[in-house]
């Protein structure tokens, strides 16, 4: 049904649809509903008048917990959130609305759209009790696991932060091997009980008809599995050689730094366990930028400057440190109305500028939906649509031309930053691109055939997408180290996704709403077309179109590769 709506509206014309949309929202308040409908709306009104005042509440709690730290507070929120996992789990409600989407008879547009949310959202809850109960105890017994657990060096145990510390600044070989393989020590404890576990989702997706635990997920976040294998497959070609090259490069500089030969290179030879992140031997230190700045101040004139302003969001967010508070950032929606925060912790560094802009992305797209839209489309099209937004505004943090305006940077200042900006950007991008690969081709091998020789396709499949080597002899569940795949299960791609669609956004802004010949030198500031177009396009729309057709509509074409390629990859 989600692919028949999609499929249906994308026939049509973009100006069409529009006028549809228009057409059928009047319908909704004006005209004759059928039987079927009539039951909808009423199942719907009551279902966010229990749902909404939840929600309100189990956001204030999460919101009161990460400031005070206290163990009451995040008691609260696990009550909150069961009591509207509840909701969602009723097997009465669940077979109505299944009912109702197999019959075809909900006509309406907008209604169709919220019974395709409401229907994912108890599709998920949809797990036997007994069979969930068996679900959260073992993923919890693993995260414990995950948490108490310290690799050893030479017998001594170490924190996560030492081994990631020896892997940025060690230059013994000997010592770096030994802090990777410590990063790695976790995954024979919980490799085991990992597989049992994916062996209980599957177990939970197969009793409601899909093949695995996998499919189920993807399914119900309104992803194809064929399709994110077309645009991974095509991202795969399309920076194969590219990333050759640039690790080529890469390899060339941590041989040297080494004292080996490139063909002696081994994983513990880049700068985390994973291979993720850029190693630092292009970074440069935008800090002293910002260290007399604002970041604060900055964030607010930015966004005021394209037409967003923020000063409202400011108002309602906890922006610096305090004794027992959450030492990370998110941004909540609290009400679907208009109560929209930011958590951080800020210091006038380049991390804190980039964290504040990308959480102000956020918050910007929650308060611009559509207040006159129904309750349940009041949201992001997509988990990763949201995520985009905020890395498109994350980004600019080190765009030269971004920062020669906003800090008032001198052209030599500015020069020195382009230097070694564009190459660190396609570093990170590409080395991230990679390994979003290695984890979705993975994961869906994993839930495919969890019985399957895992270790011999973990590395496969790191050879074959980060072009690194496993060292001789490893049989080891070393794929088990990655705590993603017992939290965050099927959630990886949405990283990628982002920040493909948040570069189709910045060429479609440079070229089709700027009117600009290149992207060079873009820096958005003070361009209230930036603001118009995002709350028209994605930020009003909400959750009313299946996020390819938003983005469709948004940009002229469905999510591509192409645009993230031609920005980082020359
Ligand atoms: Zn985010």
């Amino acid at each position: 049904m989600v692919i028949q709506l999609y499929r249906s509206i994308k026939k049509m014309k973009n100006k069409t649809t529009k006028i549809m949309i228009l057409v059928l929202s009047t319908a909704l308040f004006g005209c004759a509903q059928n039987a079927k409908e009539k039951e909808l709306q009423t199942f719907i009104n009551n279902h966010v008048e229990k749902v909404k005042p939840l929600s309100k509440e189990a956001n204030l709690a999460y919101w009161d917990a990460a400031i005070s730290g206290k163990e009451e507070d995040y008691d609260k929120v696990s009550e909150l959130t069961l009591e509207i996992r509840q909701i969602y789990s009723n097997a009465k409600d669940f077979a109505m609305l299944k009912e109702m989407k197999e019959s075809c008879d909900v006509k309406d547009t907008i209604l169709a759209r919220q019974l395709d949310i409401l229907y994912n959202g108890f599709l998920e809850n949809q797990i036997e009790p007994e069979l969930l109960k068996e679900i959260v105890e073992l993923s919890t017994d693993i995260e414990k696991n995950f948490s108490t657990f310290r690799g050893t060096i030479d017998g001594e145990k170490v924190t996560d932060n030492e081994i990631k510390e020896i892997l940025k600044t060690e230059t013994d070989s000997a010592k770096r091997e030994k802090a990777w393989l410590a990063s790695k020590q976790v995954g024979p404890v919980v490799a085991d009980d990992l597989i049992k576990l994916v062996k209980l989702r599957n177990k939970a997706a197969q009793k409601l008809g899909y093949e695995n635990f996998h499919t189920l997920s993807l399914t119900t976040a309104e992803q194809d599995v064929n399709e994110l294998d077309e645009i991974f497959d095509e991202l795969y070609e399309l920076t194969n050689e590219p990333f050759a090259k640039l690790k080529a490069e890469l390899d060339g500089i941590l041989a040297e730094d080494f004292n080996v030969i490139t063909a002696q290179l081994m994983p513990w030879h880049y700068h985390d366990p994973f291979f993720q992140e850029t190693p630092l031997v292009y970074d440069v230190d935008l800090d002293s930028y910002y260290e007399d700045k604002d970041v604060k101040e900055l964030a607010m004139s930015f966004y005021a400057g394209i037409g967003l302003p923020v000063d409202s969001i400011i108002a309602n967010s906890d922006l610096y440190e305090k004794e027992g508070k959450n030492p990370h950032a998110f941004c909540t929606d609290i009400d679907r109305k208009g109560d929209v925060r930011i958590l951080c912790n800020l210091k006038n560094n380049e991390t804190w500028m980039e964290t504040m802009l990308h959480e102000l992305g956020h918050a910007v797209y929650d308060k611009k939906h559509n207040p006159e839209m129904p309750y349940l489309l009041r949201q992001p099209a997509h988990i990763f649509t949201t995520e985009a937004i905020a890395m498109f505004f994350g980004r600019l943090s080190r765009n030269p031309a971004w920062m020669q305006q906003m800090l008032e940077l001198t052209d030599d200042q500015r020069a020195e930053i382009e230097k070694v900006s564009d190459k660190y950007a396609q570093l990170k991008q590409l080395i991230f691109a990679r390994w979003a690969m290695v984890m979705y081709s993975f994961e869906k091998q994993l839930y495919e055939n969890p019985d399957q020789d895992l270790n011999k396709l973990w590395w496969q499949t790191v050879e074959k997408y980060q072009f690194v080597k496993c060292p001789p002899n490893r049989n080891t569940p070393d794929w088990a180290a990655k705590i993603h795949f017992t939290i965050a299960p099927v959630y990886y791609h949405n990283y990628l996704l982002g920040e493909l669609f948040a570069s189709q956004l910045h060429n479609h802004l440079v070229h089709k709403i700027l009117k600009l010949k290149s992207s060079k030198n873009v820096s958005y500031v003070d361009q209230k077309k930036v603001g118009d177009f995002l709350i028209k396009e994605v930020f009003e729309p909400g959750a009313l179109y299946h996020w390819n057709m938003m983005i469709k509509q948004a940009t002229g074409e469905p999510l591509m590769p192409k645009y993230f390629v031609a920005e980082f990859v020359n």
